[in-house]
């Protein structure tokens, strides 16, 4: 539940910014290792919006790519498959210690409302 509160306070901010009162659609982007459940972000959103005047309002998630930093070589890298975090090097083949570029944000990317 908390990230739906969290994504219906920033959007209830941005609205009152401009003087906009019903939620149309609402765009959030999270990375792979953000820990998101989409069904359950859904289900919670509906939940928390339905009889206000956010009811009917779409959420669209967008899933954002992980990003690496090769701890063997050095080379940025996108990881393919399940294994994202020791995810082989596709240069050098190392599998640990990689940093982290990309993959844990979580943010409202887009917001339409009237
Ligand atoms: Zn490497």
């Amino acid at each position: 539940m908390s990230v739906a509160s969290s994504v219906i306070s920033i959007v209830q901010e941005e609205l009152a910014k401009h003087s906009a009162t019903r939620l149309l659609l609402v765009r959030v982007r999270f990375g792979a290792l953000a820990n998101l459940v989409p069904e359950a972000m859904e289900f919670a959103f509906e939940a928390m919006t339905v009889g206000t005047d956010f009811e009917g309002a779409k959420l669209e998630l967008a899933m954002a790519p992980v990003k690496l930093l090769c701890g063997g070589c050095g080379k940025e890298f996108e990881p393919q498959g399940k294994e994202l975090l020791f995810a082989p090097c596709p240069a050098c083949g190392e599998e640990a210690g990689h940093h982290v570029l990309a993959g844990r944000e979580l943010y409202v990317e887009h917001i339409e409302a009237e």
